[in-house]
């Protein structure tokens, strides 16, 4: 089953986590309590035999069980440790062949049993710890010691206590942690569904915001808390991204607008047009003149739309390029050729400056339409009397083509846009009536389709110089 509620997955999580943790660490408990019991029994076997193997040795009359004095000494050297002071305990001396010496044992402590392991270890010196299970209600704990002379076992003594207050304690502990632990995981799962309740809020706040903006409502952000938490920042990065998109957005009504209005320029000049010479006869001359006129209209509705179509395709990231080993120097040739007369008839000297032998891979027709917009906008801002100059330099992997202009220029303020489409300055505008503010975001796309950087340098009243650098063929 899949949970959809982040809060109810981190709870349940979280619950699994603790729990598990809590059975380690209650196991580990548990198993420490028992070690650390059952340690402080041994040590006390341990004591209590020692201390009266010692009084054996040093008293030459020995216990007598019947004795009840003697009884009593040995329940004292067991109530020096408190903590067993109420357990039954049992004392038992045998010879080394493990017979028990009736005379110096307590007669409760003779169904104590004596292992092989225990006489074995006794043989070669070694005290033997033990929990025998029948004897009484409880399990008891046995301690074999040897009591040796001259390395020679003479003999075996047994020190016992029931375990019962271990038991009783480990089981007690098992009870608080049977209560305890699912009191605990209770209270932490309803902690941790709080916790997640109240981090996770700010999550809905903004799926709500989210919500609300759409392409229309681009302006609008989500709150930001301002905490630098990580939801803070995902505010940050969606309100980030609703920037980006607004400005797209606005990039591309922009455009539209732009697209639309000039196309309708054309078409409303051709239409009066056609309107005007269709209402009365006129001479061939006239019909001449105005095939003429709308031919022109026709031509610049359709560079304008090759300019978008080509525009898009780029912007589509499909822009179709026939690639080929180019010669930039022939291309520069062509567009020189081409576009000479344009500036003879506008008195301006179209010249070559350096130009040095260079190829490079790309689409012919694409790179030739790129130098040819550059060219022809450095005759349309540039004043009779002016001069144009093409150039083609290598610098290190890059072949620089350059298009330099002693004509208008460009303020600085007005250098980032004329790249956008349809952007025109007034100026421009005023200086040179042809031209769709398409030219240089087309000469932009192409350059970037041939992984190449175009760069712009220039000063009002000093002219320009356009600098496209496309990677040369190794
Ligand atoms: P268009 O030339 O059709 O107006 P472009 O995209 O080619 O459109 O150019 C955009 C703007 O850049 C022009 O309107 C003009 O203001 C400016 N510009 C381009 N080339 C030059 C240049 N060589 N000298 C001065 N201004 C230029």
């Amino acid at each position: 089953m899949y949970i959809r509620s982040i809060r109810t997955r981190i709870t349940i999580w979280y619950t699994c986590v603790l729990t598990v943790i809590l059975l380690i660490v209650g196991g580990a408990a548990y198993e420490l309590l028992s070690y650390s019991l059952t340690n402080e029994m041994d040590k006390a076997l341990d004591k209590v035999a020692k201390v009266l193997i010692q009084r054996d040795q040093s008293k030459s009359a020995t216990f007598v069980p019947s004795d009840t004095d003697q009884v009593t000494e040995i329940d004292q050297a067991f109530h020096r440790f408190p903590v067993f002071r109420h357990e039954d305990h049992y004392f038992l001396m045998r010879d080394s062949f493990g017979n028990i010496d009736e005379h110096l044992s307590l007669p409760s402590a003779e169904k104590l049993p004596l292992s092989k392991k225990a006489h074995d270890d006794a043989m070669r010196g070694l005290s033997t710890f033990e929990t025998v299970d029948g004897l009484e209600e409880y399990p008891v704990r046995i301690l074999t010691m040897p009591v040796m002379e001259s390395k020679r076992l003479i003999n075996l003594v047994q020190v016992g206590m029931s375990i019962r207050k271990i038991d009783e304690t480990r089981v007690r502990f098992l009870l608080i942690m049977a209560g305890v632990l699912p009191l605990g995981l209770v209270l932490a799962a309803s902690g941790g569904w709080l916790l997640a309740h109240r981090a996770l809020k700010p999550v809905g706040r903004m799926t709500a915001a989210a919500r609300r903006i759409s392409a229309e409502h681009l302006s609008q952000r989500v709150d930001e808390t301002g905490t630098g938490d990580e939801l803070d920042n995902l505010a940050k990065t969606l309100n980030q991204m609703l920037t980006h998109l607004d400005a797209a957005f606005s990039q591309i009504r922009r455009f539209s607008a732009d697209a639309s209005h000039e196309l309708q320029t054309p078409l409303t000049i051709l239409k009066g047009e056609l309107e005007v010479v269709l209402r009365s006869t006129r001479t061939p001359e006239e019909y001449r003149a105005t095939i003429e006129s709308a031919l022109e209209e026709v031509d610049r509705i359709a560079r304008l739309v090759d300019g978008l179509l080509l525009l898009a395709r780029a912007e589509a990231g499909v822009l179709r390029m026939d690639r080929q080993e180019v010669d930039l120097g022939q291309v520069l040739e062509e567009v020189y050729h081409r576009l000479k007369p344009l500036a003879d008839s506008h008195g301006i000297e179209l010249r070559f400056g350096e130009i040095e032998p260079l190829h490079v891979q790309g689409d012919r027709e694409c790179l030739q339409s790129m130098i040819s917009n550059l060219v022809d906008n450095a005759i349309k801002y540039t004043g009779a009397e002016g001069r144009v100059t093409i150039g083609l330099q290598h610098d290190s992997r890059w072949a620089s083509i350059l298009v330099s202009d002693t004509g208008s220029g460009i303020p600085i303020e007005e250098q980032k846009h004329i790249f956008q489409a349809f952007y025109r300055s007034s100026e421009a505008c005023a200086l040179a009536e042809r031209g769709t503010g398409l030219g240089l975001s087309i000469a932009q796309s192409i350059t970037l389709a041939h992984g190449g950087t175009i760069q712009v340098e220039s000063a009002p009243g000093k002219g320009s110089l356009f600098r496209v650098s496309i990677p040369i063929v190794s």
